[in-house]
Order: C-alpha cells, then structure tokens, then sequence
C-alpha cells in the first residue's frame, strides 16, 4: 500500500494485475514527457532521437505527450502492452505516469478517480 502525505487515500499497487491497464486507455489523452524522459527512453529503445519522436511522441503546445494508438472503444498509449495488458516501459515510463493516482487534480475529484482506479482506498 502506497500513502502520500496530505493525500486523503492511499493506493494498493497489487490492484493494477487486476485492472487491466484502466489509466493508460480509454478516452484521448495528453502523456506528457519531458525532454530528459525522451533522452531516456529513446536509448533505452536504441532509437536516434530523431526517429523516436517520429514514432512516438506528438506535440502539445510547447510541450510533448506520448502518441496514443486506437484500442478497444477508444485509445491506448503507444507503449501499452495490449496482450499483457500493462506498461511495457514501467521502469521508465514518464513522471505523470509515476505520480499517478497522486496527482493534486484527485484530491477534489473524488468520484472521478473511483470510477478510474480501483487501487484507490480512502483513509478515515
Ligand atoms: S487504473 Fe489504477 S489499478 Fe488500474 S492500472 Fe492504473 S493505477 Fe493500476
Ligand atoms: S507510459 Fe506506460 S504507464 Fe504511462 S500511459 Fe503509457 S503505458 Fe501507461
């Protein structure tokens, strides 16, 4: 079980064998990396830089977000395993990845992180 400080849940990490993957399909959605992320990942794949933006990654304003592919009813990240059913990157995928489900955006939307995570246990 994994606490945050001022986080009014914590999060069972056993949950995501069962889940199948629920926060990295569905609906279309920004995976924001940064640029040392990209340096990471990139050799990690020995890809040139060049070509792995090419592949996976899109532009977002000033920003870069992993490519999504279609999946299911909607979208996947480009790096879900859809056999498995998990992150074929996890040692190395992105911070927003990492923080998840403690993000700030969660600590006021109670019901929406329910309905997404079923690791999520609230605290009394
Ligand atoms: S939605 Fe929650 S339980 Fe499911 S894979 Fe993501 S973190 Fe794990
Ligand atoms: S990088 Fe991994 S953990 Fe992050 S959304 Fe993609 S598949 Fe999921």
């Amino acid at each position: 079980m994994i606490y945050e400080k001022d986080f009014p849940y914590a999060f069972d990490e056993n949950a995501c064998a069962k889940c199948g993957g629920k926060c990295c399909t569905g609906e279309s959605g920004n995976i924001f990396i940064n640029n040392e992320e990209i340096n990471l990942l990139s050799d990690y794949l020995k890809l040139d830089k060049k070509q792995f933006m090419e592949q996976f990654i899109k532009k977002v304003g000033l920003r870069y977000s992993l490519k999504e592919v279609e999946f299911e009813q909607g979208y996947a990240c480009v790096f879900f395993d859809q056999i498995k059913r998990n992150c074929s990157i996890y040692e190395l995928r992105p911070k927003q990845c990492k923080t998840f489900p403690f993000w700030k955006y969660f600590k006021y939307h109670k019901e929406e992180l329910q309905k997404e995570c079923i690791g999520i246990y609230y605290l009394s």
